[in-house]
């Protein structure tokens, strides 16, 4: 009877250990995913842009073509204005080539309007490789670090975790079960220790007679608030 309740003591601080390597390990689990988060999304807002900046791009040499091609049609149009034999027909190709004048200055608006676009884009891009410049120096290096920890801190885990089970095997297996039973109910303490008669899992003031009772026969009992395991260490 003793025996089991150092054990389930002993067992107590090894999955006490145990819970904190694991929140340490999901601690730096999320903050490298977090990272690698914001690098993909880095990437994504990228290769989005760049799309954007292709078509514009293309978009801008069709309107400067454009412009390029009016200019020739109007050259010509002024050469065989040169050529009229009449008032009528000067007063035609000078309409026309009015009319063309507008066209050419409104396409080149439209050329000028996609080139400012261009360029906000191109800010905007190098703005984007910036941050990913500083993702790609500084969090390669970061996110290998990590992963290397993340791995030890793991294997240490794997380590701790044998470990327990391998003091956990030394119990008999209804305890056992209760045990993790409690442990999984009680936020990962299942044994407490009683000072000065108190319970230190929920504060609650053992009878004595509780007390001489388990520190006489080392029974497994469990505290009547909080229905943890007592442990009575040897000073009390
Ligand atoms: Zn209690």
């Amino acid at each position: 009877m003793s025996q089991e309740l150092e054990t389930l003591f002993a067992l107590q601080e090894l999955d006490l250990r145990l819970l904190e390597k694991q929140r340490e390990v999901d601690k730096y689990t999320k903050a490298l995913a977090e990272r690698q988060e914001a690098i993909a999304d880095c990437d994504a807002r990228m290769a989005k842009l760049s799309t954007s900046r292709k078509e514009l791009v293309g978009q801008r040499a069709l309107a400067e073509r454009r412009v390029s091609d009016s200019q020739t049609q109007l050259k010509e149009r002024r050469q065989r204005a040169g050529r009229v034999r009449n008032e009528g027909e000067m007063r035609a190709s000078d309409r026309e080539i009015t009319s063309m004048e507008r066209e050419i200055s409104d396409q080149e608006d439209a050329y000028l309007q996609l080139d400012a676009q261009v360029e906000e884009l191109e800010a905007a891009i190098a703005v984007i490789r910036g941050e990913q410049n500083d993702h790609h120096d500084a969090d390669n290096r970061q996110v290998k670090d990590e992963e290397e920890r993340i791995n030890v801190l793991k294997a240490e885990v794997a380590a701790q975790r044998a470990e327990r089970d391998k003091v956990a095997d030394a119990l008999d297996a209804s305890l056992r079960k209760r045990y993790d039973m409690i442990l999984e109910r009680r936020g990962g303490r299942a044994v407490v220790t009683v000072v000065a008669g108190n319970c230190q899992g929920c504060h609650l003031q053992i009878p004595p007679q509780s007390l001489i009772e388990i520190m006489r026969t080392r029974a497994v009992r469990v505290c009547p608030q909080c229905n943890r395991i007592i442990y009575i260490p040897a000073d009390e």
